[in-house]
Parts: structure tokens; C-alpha cells; sequence
């Protein structure tokens, strides 16, 4: 029988921790300060504002908010961005996705300085993740991730990982990542045919599609360490893609919907805001 992994417990060590950082660069008169753009009407979206507000408060870190309604332009966003990515009180920009339709999402997100890039989504800063350099900043959800399977000791060299789904800001950047710990890594998608055939194999399964309970227990080796991205709203009630309660029999441990990866994702951009913070001011380590 598995466990689900503990993540609030995670979280909690993992912001007393950042919160030292905090206070060290408050020593040295620099305040972490994150900007965030909010272009849409998505509910979802202002939810993951205010969480990430909430958790800014709790870790003394600022941050500057840019609601805008739907009369705003592509051009008048990338002023905005213009101007944050100059001013040098300002380490963090975070542009909330989704946009308001009309508005073109690659101008405005490659407009953000990759020095200020938190969210990891600007091509320069996937593109040095993909080429393995160590100094970039690392996209939210993955980086979330990778604290989780981190913290309960994962071995990867040797291992194989299997990541379904293979968007821009989870599947891509985290088969990367896992790449590059020593993993031997499958990536499912959409045209994959029968993806049980690969996540049988998988010591370690990211499932990151956005279908409810997906993955079901047949379809997972016994011993596997299972992440669970998936967020999906199903009779008013959150789950992911993962058949947890099942999957339980097989795995040895799985990350629980809520209170999984959604949790560390957040605290990933801080710690990002917290790394842009530093290096901007030449700082290495906090
Ligand atoms: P996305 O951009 O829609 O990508 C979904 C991926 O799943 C695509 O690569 C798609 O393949 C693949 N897929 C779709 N149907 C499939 C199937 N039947 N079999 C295998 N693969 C299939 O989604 P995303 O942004 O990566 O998000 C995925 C889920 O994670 C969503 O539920 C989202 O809400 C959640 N999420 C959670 C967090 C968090 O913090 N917890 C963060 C981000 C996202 P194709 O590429 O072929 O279309």
C-alpha cells in the first residue's frame, strides 16, 4: 500500500526557509518585488492571484498588481512590460495565463526581460533549461515538482520516467529536467498510442494531461512514484488525473489533488522572485 506524500508539510519547511532568504535581502535594504499583469476575465486565474498575493504577504515579499479590463492592447501590455523590465525595484514579472483572446500571448510573454522571467516561460529561459544550464530560472509547476520528488529522496539515474503530456510549461520542461538527473525519460501525449504500454514502465510517472482519473491503477508498476499535475473541476469537487485512491494498491507514493503540485508551484515562483532578487543585485546566495 502507498502513501500520498505530505506536501503542505513540505511547503511549510520550504517557506521558513525562503522566508530567511527574505529577511537577509531586507538586511541589505532589497526587497523582493514581484509584478503581476492580469488580462482576463478567468475565475481560475484571479483564484491563483490571490494565492499567490496570500503567500507574497506571508513571505514579506511585494507585489505590485496590473488588473486590466478587456479594452487593453497587446501594445499597451508590452508598455507596461517595457517599463517594469527598467525598473530596477521591480524583480519579478508575471504575466497570469490566460489572456483575453484578442491579445497575442508569445509578444507579450517575449517581451518580459529574461533577467525578471520568474514563471520560466520566455523561450531564452527554456531555451537554456533545455540546453542544461544551471543559472536560469526554472518554470513554476516543474520546479514544484522536482522540490516534492527531492524531498522524498528520488533516485532517478537509472530510473525511468514517463511524463504524459507535453505542454510548453509542465511536460516539456519537466522531461528536461528529469533528463538531466540522470533519467531515462518517455514523453505520452494525445497521438501516443496506449499510454498504459509506457506508464506500466514508468518507476516515476508525471501525469500532466488534464483529464480526470486518466490513470488508473492497471496502468501503473507497482513501486512507482506517481505525480499528479491534473486539476479538474468534476461535480463541484477538485481531482486530478490520477485514480488516487486506487492507484494507492500499486504505488509507493503519489502526491495528493488538492494539496499536491499546485501547492509547490506557487512557492516555486517566489523562490524564483526570491533568486531574481539576489541576482540582480549580485548576490549569489542568500
Ligand atoms: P495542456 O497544455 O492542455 O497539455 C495537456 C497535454 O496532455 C498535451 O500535451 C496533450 O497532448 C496531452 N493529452 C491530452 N489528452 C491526452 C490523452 N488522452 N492521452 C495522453 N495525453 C493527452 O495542459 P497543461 O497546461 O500541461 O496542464 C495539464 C493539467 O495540469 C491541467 O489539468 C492543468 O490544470 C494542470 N496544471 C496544474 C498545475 C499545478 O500547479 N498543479 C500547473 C499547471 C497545470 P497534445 O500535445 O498531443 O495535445
Amino acid at each position: 500500500m502507498g502513501e500520498k506524500i505530505n506536501v503542505k508539510d513540505i511547503v511549510k519547511r520550504k517557506k521558513e526557509d525562503l522566508k530567511k532568504k527574505v529577511e537577509f535581502l531586507k538586511e541589505k535594504n532589497i526587497i523582493p518585488k514581484l509584478a503581476v499583469i492580469l488580462a482576463s476575465e478567468d475565475e481560475a486565474s484571479k483564484i491563483y492571484v490571490g494565492k499567490k498575493r496570500k503567500m507574497c504577504e506571508e513571505l514579506g515579499i511585494l507585489q505590485q498588481e496590473y488588473i486590466l479590463d478587456q479594452s487593453v492592447t497587446t501594445e499597451k501590455i508590452v508598455n507596461i512590460i517595457n517599463k517594469l523590465n527598467n525598473d530596477s525595484s521591480v524583480h519579478g514579472i508575471l504575466v497570469q495565463l490566460p489572456l483575453f483572446r484578442h491579445l497575442d500571448m508569445d509578444k507579450i510573454l517575449d517581451s518580459i526581460s529574461d533577467k525578471k522571467d520568474v514563471d520560466g516561460f520566455h523561450p531564452l529561459t527554456l531555451g537554456k533549461l533545455f540546453i542544461g544550464e544551471q543559472e536560469t530560472f526554472v518554470p513554476c509547476t516543474p520546479k514544484g515538482i522536482m522540490t516534492i520528488l527531492d524531498d522524498i529522496g528520488t533516485e532517478y539515474e537509472g530510473k525511468h520516467a514517463v511524463i504524459v503530456g507535453r505542454s510548453r510549461i509542465v511536460g516539456k520542461p519537466i522531461s528536461q529536467i528529469l533528463l538531466k538527473r540522470g533519467a531515462t525519460v518517455t514523453i505520452c501525449h494525445s497521438k501516443t498510442n496506449d499510454i498504459s504500454n509506457f506508464t506500466k514502465q514508468a518507476d516515476i510517472l508525471v501525469v500532466a494531461v488534464g483529464k480526470p482519473h486518466i490513470v488508473t491503477k492497471d496502468m501503473v508498476k507497482k513501486g512507482a512514484i506517481v505525480v499528479d499535475v491534473g486539476i479538474n473541476r468534476v461535480n463541484g469537487k477538485v481531482i486530478g488525473d490520477v485514480d488516487t485512491e486506487n492507484v494507492l494498491d500499486v504505488c509507493s507514493k503519489i502526491t495528493p489533488v488538492p494539496g499536491g503540485v499546485g501547492l509547490t508551484t506557487v512557492l516555486s515562483l517566489l523562490e524564483n522572485v526570491v533568486q531574481a532578487a539576489s541576482e540582480q543585485n549580485n548576490i549569489i546566495k542568500p
